[in-house]
């Protein structure tokens, strides 16, 4: 069996303790990965601080760095793919697609432009706003889409040139180990590092006093402890947390065009995505229509092995979480819901759960009211758009939206009232490297991706000289 190895401060390294990585497709162990030990953390920070010392002096090595990085991921896409659907479940294709989501974030940030800001160069001054690097980063990341969430950090902040920490998942680790390894044959030891272990790693890391910025994906709950741990040393922060995405149906829409898109849009990743849609509120007149268009494509999608060609949905990843949507999916039937395609489990062994479209579940229930992250899909009539809108806001998720509608115009006209960070119409988790991404309120402080993400990862200093 393969051993999966940290890479720190340009070392490979195990650890005599190690963690059972489980295959979600079969609920069982199908390899282990090293518990970083406190020296192996106090080693990555030292390593990653005495590269920040050359790393950040030279951009144009930091491009042709980032830029031999993405070619070398784009080289690794099957066997890092692999590992991919093997501990996290999707399938295979899109695994490969996260992969090279990777190799298109490094090359964007070794591409992209920085321009200066002069602004005043004349007889009497010259005056910089100067964008410096912050120092060692934090990266810590969810096991939704461990390798491109990764990237989002990795990317911009070494572009920026600072050298990064990262902590996957202990639910994802073997991708990353993967990626970072193979990231490590091109860059300096030390300029990325990779330590993995749980939650108390990551509790670690947010302590430590070397690193300057945490740069956190994952759950509003861990995300509120990562501000407070950052606060005690004041640690620049960056916080992708947790949302609860709706998609208001306008009446003029076409139910049948529009139910196949928010299938598409809720159950990609099998629901298992910040930006999916987890609540539909459609008019009164449109609402069964809507549901059969839901459940003609819950009842056909194939559901199986990531690794199985036809697999379109996989498995949910880990057992809390198949345990957290079968338990929100029981209560909203229990207090009156009706399902009208799948409500159960998948008779089989793994973490699988029948593509499921709830009607009728109120709006207080926890299907509707938190964050499901599964395959499990209310839909709510509604007879006043300004209600829907309210009910709509009515959260403290606050990170995408989506309106779908023929008249576009009047459909932006909606989504501009939606709080949300992203508000999409006739679309939903639209992303590229280019665009900023970002939660408001409870989902998140800052933003990735950009210009903006690039920013996130500087510190900002004016240089002021007087010339007389
Ligand atoms: P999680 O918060 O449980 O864990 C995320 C990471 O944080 C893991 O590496 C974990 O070990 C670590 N961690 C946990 N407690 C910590 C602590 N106290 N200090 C430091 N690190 C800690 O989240 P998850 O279950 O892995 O991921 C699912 C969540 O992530 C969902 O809520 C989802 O919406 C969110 N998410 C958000 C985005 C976004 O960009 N906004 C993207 C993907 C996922």
């Amino acid at each position: 069996m393969t051993e999966h190895l940290m890479t720190i401060d340009g070392e490979r390294r195990s650890s005599s303790d190690r963690f059972d990585v489980i295959n979600p497709a079969t609920g069982e162990a199908f390899a282990t990965a090293p518990e970083a030990t406190a020296a192996d953390l106090d080693d990555a920070m030292a390593g990653a601080q005495r590269a920040f010392r050359t790393w950040k002096l030279d951009d144009d090595a930091r491009r042709e760095s980032l830029r031999q990085a993405a070619a070398a991921i784009n080289e690794a896409v099957p066997q890092i793919a692999t590992l991919l659907t093997q501990e996290q479940g999707k399938p295979l294709n899109e695994a490969m697609f996260e992969v090279m989501g990777v190799g298109m974030w490094l090359q964007y940030y070794a591409d992209l432009q920085v321009e200066r800001e002069i602004l005043q160069d004349d007889d009497a001054a010259f005056v910089e706003v100067v964008r410096r690097p912050i120092g060692v980063v934090a990266a810590i990341a969810p096991w939704n889409f461990p390798l491109l969430l990764s990237s989002w950090k990795i990317a911009p902040a070494l572009r920026a040139g600072n050298t990064v920490v990262l902590k996957p998942s202990p639910y994802t680790p073997l991708s990353s180990l993967a990626m970072v390894d193979v990231l490590n044959r091109v860059l300096p030891p030390g300029v990325l590092n990779v330590v993995t272990g749980g939650d108390a790693l990551g509790a670690a890391m947010t302590a430590h006093p070397t690193p300057r910025k945490v740069s956190f994906t994952g759950s509003v709950s861990a995300g509120k402890k990562v501000a407070i741990a950052s606060a005690a040393d004041l640690k620049r922060v960056t916080l992708e947390l947790g949302g609860n995405d709706p998609a208001i149906v306008l009446d003029d829409a076409d139910p049948t065009v529009v139910g196949k898109a928010l299938f598409a849009a809720a159950f990609q990743n099998n629901g298992q995505t910040c930006i999916a849609v987890k609540r539909v509120y459609v008019p009164e007149s449109l609402h069964d229509a809507v549901v059969d268009a839901l459940v003609a494509e819950a009842e056909s999608v194939v559901v199986g092995d990531g690794m199985d060609e036809a697999t379109k949905l996989g498995p949910l990843n880990n057992r809390p979480q198949f345990d957290r949507v079968s338990d929100l999916v029981a209560g909203a039937l229990s207090s009156g819901a009706r399902a009208a395609a799948g409500g159960t489990a998948l008779d089989r062994p793994g973490y699988f759960f029948a593509p499921t479209i709830l009607t009728g579940a109120g709006e207080s229930s926890g299907i509707v009211a938190e964050e499901q992250f599964g395959p499990a899909l209310p839909v709510i009539a509604y007879r006043d758009l300004d209600d829907a809108i309210e009910r709509a806001n009515a959260t403290t998720y606050a990170l995408g939206a989506s309106v779908w509608a023929t008249d576009t115009e009047r459909g932006e006209g909606v989504a501009r009232q939606l709080e949300a960070g992203s508000a999409w119409v006739n679309t939903h988790a639209a992303l590229a490297p280019n665009l900023p991404f970002g939660g408001l309120k409870w989902s998140g402080v800052g933003v990735e991706n950009g210009t903006w993400g690039y920013k996130s990862f500087t510190d900002l200093q004016v240089v002021n000289r007087r010339k007389k």
